[in-house]
């Protein structure tokens, strides 16, 4: 990073980079074509990534930026930025920062004015969200819970207490663990774990909170390879936005005709106005 580096054919910027989780093939063209443009790739693991890289023709060369050197390094890199040179963000798979080293040298480039420009595409979260099918908004993503017993209890309970869809990443060491906590504290809650997603042995298992650890017990191969685990939305609880507009168009309801308290509570929410005036009146309007 201290060297100038030359031929540079990006603007000075921060390139955030995303790798494929699993299938090669998923690595973008504009990545591509990114990562063999800058100066510098700051890589999670250069050997992991040396490898994807070579196989697509990219030879930009390539220094280690983990979770341990992150701190220390991001001074070099915004004074990289300060001499003009362009530098992209990888991490071993997936999206960078998104539970992976990234954060700390992100909010560093940002706060000293240089630009950070994502270059988007394969992310585990985004891929088990979008193929759930439980509601993405509003949805909370908790990434890694606490490995100690007691933290891990409590942030459980934190995030159940939103009503909304719940987003975790865990570990194969660690999936029969939260199996088990999920089938004692999620009751109620329709469960997706995403199995080793874009690669040969994904599976999507889509199961109640309950019947979670059985389905690992059942066949420890299952415990083998990466897991999304997506928790469905309470069926007891109420999405704090959800209560906020049925307190609104009760309480319009009361004073102003169904129409108009429809028409009200649709400019305040972005609810179309027919459903609005449905649920007060159980009628489609004339
Ligand atoms: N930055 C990555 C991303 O964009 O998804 C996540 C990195 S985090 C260190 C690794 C975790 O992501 C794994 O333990 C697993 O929970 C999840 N993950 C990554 N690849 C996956 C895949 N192919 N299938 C399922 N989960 C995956």
């Amino acid at each position: 990073m201290s060297q100038d580096l030359s031929l540079n054919t990006l603007p000075p910027a921060l390139y955030v980079v995303a790798m494929p989780i699993g299938q090669w093939g998923d690595l973008a063209p504009r990545a591509i074509e990114v990562l063999s443009q800058v100066n510098l790739i700051l890589a999670e693991d250069t050997r992991v990534s040396g490898q994807i890289l070579k196989s697509v023709g990219v030879l930009t060369r390539m220094v280690s930026f983990n979770s341990h050197s992150e701190v220390g390094k991001a001074g070099k890199v915004v004074e990289s930025l300060e001499r003009g040179n362009s530098l992209a963000l990888i991490s071993d798979a997936g999206t960078p920062a998104i539970s992976d080293p990234g954060g700390f040298v992100i909010r560093r480039v940002i706060e000293c004015g240089y630009s950070v420009i994502p270059i988007p595409g394969p992310c585990a979260l985004t891929a088990a969200l979008s193929v759930s099918g439980f509601p993405a908004a509003p949805s909370h993503f908790f990434g890694f819970l606490p490995t100690k017993s007691s933290a891990r209890d409590q942030e459980l309970e934190t995030a159940l207490a939103y009503a909304g869809t719940l987003i975790f990443y865990e570990a194969p060491h660690r999936i029969v663990d939260l199996a088990k906590r999920l089938d004692l504290k999620a009751v109620g809650r329709s469960v997706l774990f995403a199995r080793e997603l874009t690669k040969t042995h994904e599976q999507l298992i889509r199961i109640n909170a309950g019947q979670c650890e059985s389905w690992f017990i059942d066949n420890p191969d299952r415990v083998r390879g990466e897991f999304v685990i997506v928790l469905g939305p309470s069926k007891t609880k109420k999405a704090s936005y959800e209560f906020e507009t049925d307190q609104l168009l009760a309480v319009l309801g009361r004073e102003l005709s169904p129409s108009k308290a429809a028409a009200l509570t649709s400019e305040l929410t972005g609810i179309p106005k027919r459903t609005l005036y449905r649920q007060l009146t159980g009628k489609s309007e004339a």
